[in-house]
């Protein structure tokens, strides 16, 4: 039983796919949520789904984070969005907007947490990484690059944060089954001219054990896991939910 009563949590990028499903868990365990993400109509909807409070908030302006409460938590780094080209084509500006909404935007949420948490004596930092924070893959160099950083600032803080009753960890998911994953199956089927089951089985996780797309309400298990009185020990680690993937 994972009990969140009268914890405050923030989750970043809620207002879909994995962030709404973490919203949700934690909601369900009794912490109050704030939804926090750039698209203002997906941040109310969830916002009201858990009985939450929305933000709506770009998270590659640092300013953002003056808008975050206080009394916080739990932080759930989880917004994020990918751009695919080869290095040399790799737009500069989309390599530091990447950077800023998944290193430095969670950097600052936890800068701006931390402090109310050592007072209270206990805090969760949940980071929502991907096998791409520990393997990495051609044309993603921004992504490989962020989800790398956000791992080294995740223990950083693992180490920093224990004497506070703080724990930081980094969950790492390969392919889950989100809109923006639904929308990728159905380009490559298209490109390939096989079937969306073949995509998923030969294309994207060929590298995985298990062949199966992961649901997000798994990878909020794991997150509410973390937060609950049997993860106090995990710190500064990172737990792949990738069906073996990495186990190569
Ligand atoms: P998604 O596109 O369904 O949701 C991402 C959310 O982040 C969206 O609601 C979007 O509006 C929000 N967002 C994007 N840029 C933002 C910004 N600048 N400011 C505020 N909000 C912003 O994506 P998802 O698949 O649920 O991915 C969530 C996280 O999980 C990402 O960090 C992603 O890298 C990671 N991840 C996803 C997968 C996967 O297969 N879907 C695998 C591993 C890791």
């Amino acid at each position: 039983m994972i009990d969140l009563a009268g914890r405050r949590a923030v989750v970043t990028g809620a207002g879909s796919g994995i962030g709404r499903a973490c919203a949700l868990r934690l909601a369900a365990a009794g912490a109050h949520v704030v939804v926090v993400d750039v698209d203002g109509e997906s941040a109310a909807k969830v916002a009201a789904e858990v009985s939450g409070t929305p933000l709506v908030a770009d998270l590659s302006a640092p300013g953002f984070v003056r808008d975050i409460p206080s009394g916080i938590d739990i932080v759930v780094n989880n917004a994020g969005f990918q751009h695919v080209a080869p290095v040399e084509e790799f737009p500069p500006e989309v390599f530091s907007k990447i950077l800023k909404v998944m290193v430095e935007a969670p950097f600052l949420l936890i800068r701006a947490a931390l402090p109310g948490m050592y007072e209270r004596g206990w805090g969760r930092v949940v980071n929502i990484s991907s096998i791409h924070g520990l393997r990495a893959s051609p044309y993603k160099s921004a992504y490989v690059t962020a989800k790398h950083a956000l791992e080294g600032l995740s223990k950083v803080v693992a180490l920093e944060g224990a004497a506070h009753g703080v724990t930081s960890n980094c969950v790492c998911p390969a392919y889950v089954r989100t809109p923006l994953v639904e929308k990728q199956i159905d380009a490559q089927a298209e490109t390939h001219g096989i079937g969306r089951d073949e995509v998923v089985e030969q294309v994207m996780l060929a590298p995985a054990a298990i062949k199966r797309l992961i649901e997000p309400e798994e990878v909020a298990e794991l997150v509410a896991y973390l937060c609950g009185p049997h993860g106090s020990f995990i710190t500064g680690a990172s737990l792949p939910v990738d069906g073996g993937w990495t186990a190569r």
